[in-house]
């Protein structure tokens, strides 16, 4: 779309954040809510919706609700309820879903993104739903029907979501970001857009600039990633823009992301919520939460993302570098592992930005997931810093520690790279490497003094980069004269 269109409009965005609560059962009943296990295997009375069951509520979820509450700065209320939202559909058993409507369990949050406040309207706890297999997918190839996996069914939800007060899909996925970064640290919830342990509807409207009325939105669902949000919503707005250019009006609808078409597709026009028919849940109590019970939650609140971001630029890290780290939770706790043993941050992140980034991105694993421990990159780091080793050396050993386990001064004693800085023992190289080589020793006598990298090059050859550089760069020049 010509930008110049695009600039006529203003874009609103707020989104709806379903996250996975990790407990290791369901919000009402006992079944395990592991993912991949058979289908149906983890369900119970409760799950499957047979009459007569009663729920009970499971207090771990109610902990990682008041947690993520105080995480995004929500107040949360001293009494909150569980409602009935009735609608019909085959992987919901009961007919109605159990969710919070008037009085959720947190409420008026927020997070800033880059020095901008992202409200938070609401946070209430539900039951997820169970998932339908359709024809020809998970192996059932040419079947003509459906199947019904009810192991999801009861999984415990928080559902996040944000007034309209982003303004770009930008801002939009900066949100997401970071609401991510902050369920994963504070141990909630995994994250996962693509294996949908997060989930995401952004509603999306336009109003011409300068405007203070909203305009109609649109609920987009089925964005699996970062950048499926991003697409998402710039199709959406392309979509509207153009819809009201011609004359027409955007209606209020659930559409859906097809991520392959790469296009938005009504799925069906949106209920209002006195469709659904709320109405309290008559088999739970309402919930009181005391002063207490919020702040012991409040004392074991982790350090937050941006907190940490804080803290690494304090170091002298970059804004990106930070940021960088903390996007990866695996290597922020890894280093800072490594800054408790003492290690000096500049050097440290070289290597975790570095070579073990680099390692982990090719193999698509977690720091975890490779043998190197916190001391052992704390104990190469203190080898380069003692002169034993250069730089150079310890970037040639660090994927091998990272494969092996084993320790820097381990390897460099296996394999003799302890660097030589002894200049008797420098400079004999530098006249071996001057002698065999009469013809470039002419020349640089004869003016070309750019050939001093030649003979560095050489001596550390011979030496198998061993030799201290700043040596052999004094030493040779002082031989060649
Ligand atoms: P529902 O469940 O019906 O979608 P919610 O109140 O749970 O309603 O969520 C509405 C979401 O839509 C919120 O994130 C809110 O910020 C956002 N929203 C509301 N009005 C607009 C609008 N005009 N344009 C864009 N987003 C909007
Ligand atoms: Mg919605």
């Amino acid at each position: 779309m010509e930008s110049s269109l695009r600039d006529k409009y203003e874009v609103v965005i707020g989104l709806e954040v379903h996250a996975q609560l990790k407990t290791k059962s369901k919000i009402f009943a006992p079944d395990g809510t592991e993912f991949g296990k058979d289908p149906n295997s983890e369900t119970s009375p409760i799950t499957l919706g047979m009459p007569g069951v009663l729920p009970v509520l499971n207090k771990e979820v109610v902990n990682m609700g008041i947690l993520t509450g105080l995480a995004l700065n929500c107040e949360i209320p001293e009494r909150c309820k569980f409602d009935r939202k009735q609608y019909f559909y085959p992987d919901l058993p009961k007919g109605y879903q159990i969710s919070q409507y008037d009085e959720p369990i947190c409420v008026n949050g927020y997070i800033d993104i880059k020095g901008k406040r992202i409200g938070i309207t609401r946070a209430h706890l539900e039951e997820d739903a169970g998932k339908l297999v359709h024809a020809g997918a998970d192996g059932i190839a040419g079947s003509s029907y459906s199947l019904v996996d009810l192991n999801r069914a009861g999984t415990p939800l928080l559902e996040i979501v944000s007034e309209p007060d982003m303004r770009s899909s930008d801002e939009a996925r900066a949100y997401m970001e970071e609401l991510r970064n902050i369920v994963r640290y504070i141990g909630v919830c995994d994250g996962n857009l693509e294996e949908g342990s997060m989930r995401c509807d952004a509603n999306i409207s336009i109003m011409p600039k300068g405007s203070k009325v909203f305009g109609t939105r649109a609920e987009i669902k089925n964005v699996n990633s970062f950048s499926a949000l991003q697409r998402a919503i710039e199709y959406e707005i392309d979509r509207q823009i153009e819809i009201v250019e011609e004359g027409g009006e955007v209606v209020q609808e659930t559409r859906l992301w097809d991520d392959n078409s790469r296009e938005t597709k009504s799925m069906r026009g949106k209920e209002d919520a006195h469709d659904y028919r709320y109405f309290p849940e008559p088999d739970l109590m309402p919930l009181m939460i005391s002063r207490e019970w919020v702040q012991e939650i409040k004392d074991k609140m982790p350090e937050l993302p941006e907190a940490k971001r804080q803290r690494y630029m304090g170091l002298g890290l970059s804004e990106y570098d930070a940021s960088v780290i903390v996007e990866q939770m695996g290597l922020a706790l890894f280093f800072d592992e490594v800054l408790k043993l003492g290690a000096t941050p500049k050097i440290a992140v070289n290597f975790i930005m570095g070579e073990i980034a680099a390692y982990l991105k090719e193999d698509h694993i977690e720091i975890t997931e490779t043998k190197l421990t916190p001391e052992n990159l704390v104990e190469l780091i203190s080898l380069i810093e003692k002169n034993t080793i250069s730089n150079n050396i310890g970037k040639q050993i660090i994927v091998d520690m990272m494969k092996t386990g084993e320790k820097a001064s381990e390897i460099v004693e296996k394999r003799g790279l302890s660097q030589i800085s002894d200049e008797s023992a420098i400079k004999e190289i530098c006249q071996k490497v001057a002698d065999a080589n009469p013809e470039q020793v002419a020349k640089y006598k004869s003016g070309k003094v750019q050939l001093l990298g030649f003979f560095v090059g050489q001596v550390m050859k011979e030496t198998k980069g061993r030799a201290n550089p700043k040596a052999v760069n004094d030493l040779m020049k002082e031989i060649l004269g």
